[in-house]
């Protein structure tokens, strides 16, 4: 049997290549929104992250990102971007996000 073609695609944040379904598509709409893509099937310039959350927390995902969509993303629009993440990893992961640990204090610039 031949193998099946994986996909593969670069994580923007550390250039690594892995399969498609380890990553996570952002996407940068054409109404200029910077969003999850969960369907990776979005239109707009996209760009991808590493899935297991390794980048949430990194300095560099706003940067790396903004050069990958071109574009310009706020505190705002990344702090909502993480919180999506987390909790993509989540369910990815199979743990269930309870209310407490998704409540993220709000507006709070680090
Ligand atoms: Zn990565």
């Amino acid at each position: 049997m031949r193998s099946k073609h994986v996909p593969e695609r670069t994580c923007v944040v550390c250039r690594q290549k892995q399969p498609k379904r380890d990553l996570l598509r952002i996407v940068r709409t054409p109404g200029g929104e910077v969003t999850l893509d969960p369907t990776g099937r979005a239109n707009g310039r996209g760009g991808y992250v590493c899935a297991d959350g390794r980048h949430i927390d990194d300095r560099m995902l706003g940067p790396k990102l903004q050069h990958a969509l071109q574009t310009t993303i706020t505190q705002q629009q990344l702090d909502t971007l993480k919180t999506a993440l987390a909790g993509s990893v989540a369910l990815s992961a199979g743990v269930a996000v309870t209310d407490e640990d998704s409540r993220k204090p709000a507006g709070k610039v680090s």
